[in-house]
């Protein structure tokens, strides 16, 4: 599943691919699931086809084109969602779902579970749409402060990992990156949000901050099914912490990793030296 640092290798892969190309052209598979909150594959293709591509954003785990109309191309990914580039000539892969035709070569979206979605906002719809109003502050931008996780976390009996991974505390982060981040301060991921002291805070942040940065250093994490741009994967999987590694020992104190479910979702810590 792409998380915040696949979906920035992705973006940063992509831009010089696409800003300054013009979408001549646009391929919707028949009933695809992508479109499911849009008007339809023919309003898709009215409001993309001619555009420029300004700029390529990202947004939590949103990848945002800008297009010269003032006009926003929203994907998400989902699961398996992924872009590859191809030859004007050459055939579309099984499911394929979206074909952009550009100038001198063509983009195409495969999505073999067909989690993601895709919409397109008009010029200054993006901040108000319900997806992008409830994110939280982008976790490597100043936003991300101190001051401002202590005062999201008082009072809260919600596990610290719940909120990591509820996007409004902080737009981006998954499952792995909440069990690593937690791994790396220390930091229990059932502890309740609102029982980290000062300094657990301060080393949480910390965590967030560098444990995305190292795996955007590597590309990202591939883990089975999910590899970005073309098959290729990133390097952050052999650099994991605690996150697959139920077990095995812990890179910092020797203790056996364990696994546990918490918010529904598999979760990995080391008992030895997270509290
Ligand atoms: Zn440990």
């Amino acid at each position: 599943v792409p998380e915040l640092p696949e979906v920035e290798t992705i973006r940063a892969c992509l831009e010089p691919k696409l800003v300054g190309r013009r979408i001549e052209s646009v391929w919707v598979r028949q009933g695809s699931r992508l479109l499911r909150d849009t008007v339809g594959p023919a309003q898709l293709r009215r409001r993309l086809t001619g555009r420029g591509i300004e700029g390529l954003g990202r947004r939590g785990k949103y990848l945002i084109l800008v297009l010269d109309t003032g006009e926003y191309f929203v994907v998400h990914l989902g699961m398996t969602g992924m872009f590859y580039t191809a030859a004007p000539d050459a055939p579309s892969p099984r499911h394929t779902h979206l074909r952009l035709k550009l100038a001198d070569a063509d983009l195409l979206l495969v999505d073999p579970r067909t989690f993601g979605r895709v919409f397109v906002l008009g010029e200054g719809e993006l901040q108000a749409h319900p997806v992008f109003r409830r994110l939280g502050p982008e976790p490597l931008d100043r936003a991300f402060t101190v001051a401002y996780l202590a005062d999201r976390l008082r009072g809260r009996r919600t596990p610290i990992k719940a909120l990591l991974l509820g996007q409004q505390l902080a737009a981006g982060i998954g499952n792995i990156y909440a069990d690593e981040s937690c791994h790396a301060a220390r930091i229990l991921p059932r502890r309740a949000a609102g029982s980290l002291e000062a300094r657990e805070i301060a080393a949480l942040r910390r965590a967030v901050r560098g444990v995305l940065r190292r795996s955007i250093a590597c590309q990202g994490t591939t883990i089975r099914d999910y590899q970005w741009d073309e098959g290729r994967s990133g390097g952050f999987a052999a650099k994991l912490k605690v996150y697959g590694r139920q077990g095995r020992p812990c890179r910092r104190c020797g203790g056996l990793i364990e696994r546990n479910v918490l918010a529904g979702r598999s979760t990995f810590f080391c008992p030895g030296c997270q509290f």
